[in-house]
């Protein structure tokens, strides 16, 4: 028997109703924020995201499903949104049309690495991105977006708040972190040494123990911002406390790529293990640019479906439709041409076996109808046929014309 590949998944039945029911609650959110669909390409060159994603990180290093094409093109299944969508948007020219263009996307996303529970191969998100707008009420927004998506589908959250600073303040902190480190490197773990030269910043998020208390007297770059990031980051909070969205302060969020600035957010919930991030955004002022766009501002976000799966709450599912079915064999042909009929406005579900009452009332509940209505020889020498309302424990006789 053939099986699915390990770390990719069917998604059916229940977890489909799930799945979209948190797509169409995301996409109507994102809508009503001005946000329009995009659907961009799962395969893309890979220098795409070496540059965007970064050839230093795991993603990049370890986790991409890479290969060379028929016509020798190194590709890649997309690891995740943005790279392609900023693509899509320079390619567009919508970078020196300018003005602001605001996307969301859904869809399938790779990464070769070990699949754990809500950590898979092929995996989903939705994520929205917004170009030209360098206002951080647009920050702020993005918050408000994730929160309102997040309560919509009853999943509660943290929020955690951090900001990154831009080409103005970012070095110079990076510097006195890195003097900082190089003071302790006897102390701090293999990967950390590492990081020191490709990428100090991510120090701060690393994971060890013995890192993480060194690093509490780590100098904060929320300490060191210029003012301009200072005053972004304060009016940042002020939004968010106007419109009563609680957040916690996390120095040691970080993003280890050059373009990111200012703004860094994360949404974590304390339901699926310890700390899980269910949602993460912030800037990206100078992503066009490193992809050879004309520099223009942007902010995003990203949420992962299948961790947010378990934690959704799927609203009570209301009976609807109708349920046709025959009670004997010269029943069955009305019964097709009257739910050929009804389906021009109505759900329909149809039994073509004939039935006995009582099985057909186990039929009905199965498939959750609100109206039921069974054909027998004698409903065809009568030209009339009971309704039955399933809800509302009622039931009424109307010819078949008449239905
Ligand atoms: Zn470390
Ligand atoms: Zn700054």
């Amino acid at each position: 028997m053939i099986k699915s590949l390990r770390g990719m998944n069917d998604i059916l039945s229940e977890d489909y109703e799930r799945f979209t029911y948190f797509i169409n609650t995301a996409t109507h959110v994102a809508q009503k924020y001005g946000f329009h669909f995009i659907e961009t390409p799962l395969l893309e060159e890979t220098a795409l995201f070496k540059r965007s994603v970064g050839a230093s990180s795991d993603i990049v290093g370890k986790e991409m499903y890479q290969f060379i094409d028929k016509g020798k093109n190194d590709v890649c299944l997309r690891p995740e949104g943005t790279a392609g969508v900023v693509r899509a948007f320079i390619q567009k020219k919508l970078d020196k049309a300018g003005g602001v263009h605001r996307f969301f996307y859904h869809g399938s996303m790779f990464r070769y690495e070990r699949p754990q529970k809500g950590r898979l191969r092929q995996f989903h998100q939705f994520g929205v991105e917004s170009f030209g707008i360098d206002s951080v009420y647009e920050d702020a927004n993005m918050i408000m977006m994730v929160a309102d998506i997040l309560v919509a589908c009853g999943i509660g959250y943290r929020l955690q708040l951090n900001s990154l600073g831009d080409a103005n303040c970012m070095p110079a902190y990076r510097e006195s972190l890195v003097h900082f480190v190089t003071q302790c490197k006897d102390e701090v773990c293999e990967d950390c040494i590492r990081r020191l030269d490709l990428n100090p910043i991510r120090v701060l998020d690393c994971k060890n123990e013995k890192c993480q208390s060194l690093y509490v007297n780590a100098p904060k770059l929320i300490n060191n911002l210029c003012q301009a990031c200072e005053n972004d980051f304060t009016k940042l909070k002020q939004i968010l406390d106007t419109n009563n969205i609680n957040y916690e302060i996390d120095t040691n969020l970080v993003r280890g790529l050059d373009y990111y600035s200012k703004t860094a957010f994360e949404f974590v919930s304390d339901n699926i293990g310890s700390q899980s991030a269910i949602a993460g955004g912030g800037r990206y002022d100078r992503l066009v640019e490193f992809l050879d766009g004309r520099p223009t501002p942007a902010v995003g976000f990203a949420m992962g479906i299948e961790r947010l799966m378990e934690l959704i709450q799927m609203p009570e599912v209301k009976k609807e439709g109708y349920y046709i079915g025959a009670l004997d064999e010269d029943a069955i042909d009305l019964v097709v041409q009257l739910a050929q009929k009804k389906r021009k406005t109505d759900k329909v579900n149809i039994e073509y076996k004939a039935k006995n009452f009582k099985n057909h009332m186990k039929a009905v509940d199965k498939v959750n109808a609100k109206y039921f209505c069974i054909i027998g020889s004698n409903e065809i020498q009568s030209g009339t046929i009971i309704v039955k309302d399933i809800e509302n424990k009622t039931e009424e006789k109307i010819t078949i014309q008449e239905f």
